[in-house]
């Protein structure tokens, strides 16, 4: 009995008739976190954990359907049990566990085991048949620990406000950002933010999360930013929006950081390999700890990572073609 295939729309349960994740519009659509590409446009109606709900009305508008449950709770559709866990990813992002006729599914969406100190942390869960993200799915990938990576981060900074520099963050707005503003040593200077993630951290004090840091409006005046430290996305880099905070030092938080030449690419000063997704390590300990008899690989190296699985530990493993693309992690 397969609980979990996909379809041309996403991931199917056919005996709940529901989807997870799913990439075009359906009726019914279990949502794991809120990056977009997990949480897309047209549902007819989302069940997500509730505090993904204030970034899936920021994001999709207020209209949607929406009913926001919390962890570990179980219901019902169609006699398939379901639950949502912490995934460790970001706010709100959670593993969803389906159970039916004794048999039980997990989907983890994206994930990791070691905690950030702000999304609840990963819970290890026990499963038949377990789908696992594989962004990082390569042995050369290892991360070093997110607290020493903050401790970095505030050096830097310290270090670019002396030598008269504002100092330059870029990191996804949904993830990243709360992350380093919670991490970030307010007494080395002013925090300022850019309108995208200011966005985000309103809709999460919806949920009572609370970030340091005052948004930058047409108001703003430029010249009381000094030897501040400014979060941004991304995509401000290269932008007039950006050009007009000078003089800075400019830094990319991103696990592909982690790759010679990454930085260069990027056209930043500095980069630091912070990552909301699981090292090489962390991929072969979430398998082995599910006690998982059949594993689904999807999203990222998923060729390397199931034949590893297959070869090194003599489980079952195949291959999820999904549409999942990363693009909150900005790619290599
Ligand atoms: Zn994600
Ligand atoms: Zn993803």
């Amino acid at each position: 009995m397969k609980l979990l295939s996909v379809n041309d729309n996403g991931l199917y349960c056919n005996v709940g008739d529901f989807y997870i994740d799913p990439w075009k519009p359906v009726k019914t659509a279990l949502i794991t976190h809120g990056h977009s590409d997990h949480m897309r446009w047209g549902m007819a109606h989302y069940i997500c954990h509730h505090h993904t709900v204030p970034i899936l009305k920021l994001r999709l508008g207020e209209e949607n359907s929406v009913q926001g449950v919390e962890y570990g709770e179980e219901f019902e559709i169609k006699g398939v049990k379901i639950s949502f866990h912490p995934a460790g990813h970001i706010i709100g992002s959670a593993q969803i566990k389906l159970s039916y006729q004794g048999e039980v599914w997990v989907f983890t969406g994206d994930y990791k085991l070691a905690s950030d100190g702000v999304s609840q942390p990963y819970e290890q869960l026990r499963c038949d048949h377990f789908i696992t993200e594989s962004t990082f799915g390569l042995p050369v990938y290892q991360f070093p620990s997110a607290h020493d990576i903050y401790a970095a981060i505030n050096r830097w900074w310290k270090k670019n406000a002396e030598e008269g520099y504002n100092t330059v963050l870029l990191g996804y707005a949904l993830g990243k950002a709360q992350n380093m503003l919670a991490h970030a040593d307010r007494t080395i200077g002013d925090i300022y933010l850019h309108g995208a993630v200011a966005n985000v951290n309103a809709a999460l004090n919806e949920v009572g999360y609370q970030f340091q840091g005052e948004r930058i409006t047409s108001d703003t005046d430029r010249s009381r930013i000094k030897e501040a430290l400014i979060v941004a996305p991304p995509s401000a880099s290269d932008t007039p929006w950006l050009r007009k905070l000078k003089p800075y030092r400019i830094g990319m938080c991103s696990g592909w950081m982690q790759l010679r030449g990454a930085r260069r690419r990027r056209g930043v000063d500095m980069g630091f390999p912070l990552s909301d997704h699981c090292d090489w390590k962390q991929l072969n300990q979430a398998v082995l700890q599910t006690g998982a008899k059949k594993v689904y690989v999807t999203h990222g190296y998923e060729n390397v990572f199931s034949r590893w699985v297959a070869e090194e530990y003599n489980l079952q493993s195949s291959i999820f073609k999904t549409l999942y693309n990363d693009e909150e992690e900005e790619s290599a």
